[in-house]
């Protein structure tokens, strides 16, 4: 006799924010944490951001191609659904700046609360009278197929972030694609740069959306008041 079906798995409505529209849910099941279990226990960023991909892809019962979804809505949209599945809370450990051992103390995160802050004005930067750079949210999928970009080396991953920021270079006569563009053609671009320069590409970098939570708590040794920002998907698992 077979077993039966168990399908009566809930539903929820959760925003896209590259999109500005809600999809539709579920919560992870037990294959999906197996699966995350098996590449968290790997070690191996490639692996980790792969299962992720797939498992916030797996829970999305609307017509959506995750392919293009860009780096922060899988990490949004992974966040949320665990909070969902596994509970509103997470608990990190912060240290205290103002304690000399730097003590930790064990805070309450409200993944619910969690915010996208950051915003691009434009999608083009000029780097000389006739060179312009056509800029993009990078998508989750470019950024796991570049090792550097989920390496652990973060000059690396800053080079990385820009590379997959880039979709064009752009000059009077012509329109360059940066997926015809070797990445050492790019890298020696990119360091024939003046400071000026680099700093516009970088600033737009910078801008690019992110996970953010503000947490003030009272640190547990010195009993003095922090206020701390956490920044992307690292700080919340
Ligand atoms: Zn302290």
């Amino acid at each position: 006799m077979a077993l039966p079906k168990l399908n009566n798995v809930p539903k929820y409505q959760i925003l896209v924010p590259s999109l500005n529209k809600k999809v539709s849910v579920r919560p992870f099941l037990v294959k999906e944490e197996k699966v995350m279990l098996i590449a968290l226990e790997s070690q191996d960023p490639q692996q980790i951001a792969m299962a992720m991909l797939d498992a916030v892809t797996a829970c999305i019962l609307d017509e959506v191609d995750t392919k293009k979804l860009t780096g922060y809505d899988i990490e949004y949209l992974f966040l949320q659904i665990r909070a969902k599945s596994v509970g509103e809370t997470t608990k990190v450990l912060l240290k205290c700046d103002k304690c000399e051992d730097q003590h930790e103390t064990e805070v309450t995160i409200d993944l619910s609360k969690i915010e996208m802050k950051g915003q691009t004005d434009n999608n083009e930067v000029k780097i000389t009278d006739n060179i312009v750079l056509e800029m993009q949210h990078p998508t989750f999928m470019s950024m796991m197929k570049n090792e550097k970009a989920i390496g652990f080396d973060k000059t690396e991953q800053a080079f990385a972030l820009i590379k997959e920021s880039v979709m064009s270079v752009m000059t009077d006569e012509e329109r360059i694609d940066m997926n015809e563009t070797s990445h050492e053609e790019f890298q020696e671009f990119l360091e024939s740069m003046t400071q000026e320069q680099f700093g516009k590409v970088r600033e737009y970098v910078e801008k690019i959306p992110k996970l953010t939570y503000d947490v003030n708590y009272e640190c547990g040794k010195c009993k003095k008041k922090n206020t701390v920002v956490l920044e992307g998907l690292q700080s919340f698992l």
